[in-house]
């Protein structure tokens, strides 16, 4: 589990995994750390072990419904809640909202829309501060990163990554020398999706320095700090 992260850390519950999928890629896009849960039933065995700082809740739900889940969740605890709700839920809308969620959107919704929504719930609730770091373009030397534009460029060529490699590089060369395990990384570049397997991980670093680094065998920028993980040197 994640513990000493010092970013806001958002739990998706959402039965939808291209749904899940879009809306963790714009969160993690913000800064935020995101896990994502596939039905009621796992949403409460992850909040059992820690509540995150904020939930995202699809109202229709397997196993356990998203009212029952929010009821669950507000005898525990106050984090923020947004319910998505479909627009024929209106009922269950308001009874969400008197349940103490502290916001809806309603499918389709746009993904941009959601985070300035958990923006300002954060804001309003005043708990954001250690949260969100906002995108900023990163410049070490020979290789400029643009999260913006997701392009990474090596002295000044292009070069072609995947979604996965991007957001991996991206959160390691914001951090340079922190280092991160396998399930950090997981966890944040994979939203914490337990059906992808750790090697996923080594994988990744291992074509990402086939593209960005000189002597691939020999990395001077992804580093392996061994029987930890890994970190990104300026
Ligand atoms: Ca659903």
């Amino acid at each position: 589990m994640i513990s000493r992260m010092n970013e806001t850390r958002v739990l998706v519950v959402e039965d939808e995994p291209s749904l899940a999928e879009v809306v963790s890629l714009y969160l993690k896009r913000a800064g935020y750390q995101v896990q994502i849960a596939a039905d009621g039933k796992q949403a409460m065995t992850i909040l059992e072990k820690q509540i995150p700082e904020f939930v995202i809740l699809d109202l229709m739900l397997p196993e356990v419904d998203g009212l029952s889940l929010t009821r669950w969740l507000r005898d525990r605890s106050n984090v923020p809640i947004i319910m998505v709700t479909a627009r024929r839920e209106e009922i269950d809308r308001i009874a969400g909202l008197e349940m103490g969620a502290d916001d809806y959107v309603v499918k389709p919704f746009s993904p941009q829309e959601l985070v300035s929504r958990v923006r300002a719930v954060l804001r309003r609730t005043g708990r954001e501060q250690a949260g969100a770091e906002p995108e900023r373009d990163l410049s070490f030397q020979d290789i400029h990163i643009s999260p913006v534009t997701r392009t990474v460029t090596l002295h000044e060529s292009p070069i072609e990554l995947t979604a996965k490699e991007f957001d991996l590089l991206y959160l390691l060369a914001r951090h340079p020398k922190q280092v991160f395990t396998r399930e950090q990384l997981l966890e944040r570049v994979w939203g914490g999706a337990e059906y992808i397997d750790p090697g996923t991980v080594t994988v990744h670093v291992r074509r990402l320095r086939e593209k960005i680094e000189s002597d691939p065998s020999s990395p001077s920028r992804l580093l392996t700090v061994w029987g930890v993980g890994y970190k990104f040197e300026s």
